[in-house]
């Protein structure tokens, strides 16, 4: 049975999933984009995902299970379990399957393409838990405007096309090619937030405890996955103050929203 909820979220994420092709065909931009400029962009990212998971799923789901369950300790004892759930599943993906981080030639210094593939492959990995995290946001429509962190999720995306397609170009793969291949990994959010629809129809009781796993996730993808790749380049004042301003802007975006 397709319910209205199943297909707005099962759009939104694919509208999200489908900008990753957006920042795919972006390098047809640019000749060349310099690591600073791509740095600057993932970081204005991270602070928009981080806001995100806060805004839109941490907190919100934290109020909903303190109404279910009124001894504060059994609520916090499963909220914290959930957040710690989410973050030990990516965990555990990432450490499961062979990916590479901190790859990223710009179209300069040539990689290889299974050097490239390698960190494709982290991207895709982290992107069925920000589609699930959407999927679980439409689930929890009645208490959340599930808009913030889709329009969050889908800003990320275009730094992380980009970078897709720039690896690749860097492993001498043909830009349109390029482009191609990041539209189709960002599919694999429509296929995280199917996962997330679903589980969540179960019953009304786990859709807070999965918006706080789904806020697990996306604080291991922003903290384990970006923050590191950029700031380990370089640690420029200018990271942080992207990191800053994305989080600022979602802030504003969440209320104007809510
Ligand atoms: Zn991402």
């Amino acid at each position: 049975m397709l319910t209205n909820v199943f297909v707005e979220g099962l759009l939104a994420s694919l509208v999200a999933g489908l900008i990753t092709g957006v920042g795919g065909f972006m390098i047809f931009l640019k000749k060349k984009y310099s690591q600073d400029n791509i740095n600057f962009m993932l970081n204005l990212a991270a602070g928009v995902m981080l806001a995100a998971s806060f805004f839109a799923l941490l907190v919100p789901s934290m109020h909903k299970i303190l109404q279910f369950d009124h001894d504060v300790h059994v609520a916090a004892f499963w909220y914290s379990l959930a957040v710690f759930t989410g973050v030990a599943l990516v965990w555990v993906l990432n450490a499961l399957l062979p990916h590479e981080h901190n790859n990223m030639g710009t179209h300069g210094p040539h990689i290889s393409l299974k050097k490239a593939w390698l960190f494709i492959i982290a991207i895709t990995l982290h992107k069925l838990p920000e589609g699930l995290a959407v999927g679980v946001a439409f689930s929890a429509e009645d208490f959340i405007n599930p808009l913030s962190l889709v329009i969050g999720i889908a800003l990320h995306n275009i730094p992380e096309g980009l970078t897709i397609a720039i690896s690749l170009v860097g492993a001498n793969v043909s830009r349109l090619k390029a482009a191609l291949t990041a539209l189709l990994i960002g599919m694999v959010q429509p296929l995280g937030a199917i996962i997330g629809l679903l589980t969540m129809d179960i019953s009304d009781k786990i859709v807070p405890l999965g918006m706080a796993m789904a806020g697990g996730t996306l604080l291991f993808v922003v903290i384990n996955e970006i923050l590191p790749e950029t700031y380990g380049f370089k640690r420029t004042t200018k990271s942080a103050f992207a990191v800053f301003a994305g989080f600022i802007f979602m802030t504003y975006l969440s209320m104007v929203l809510d």
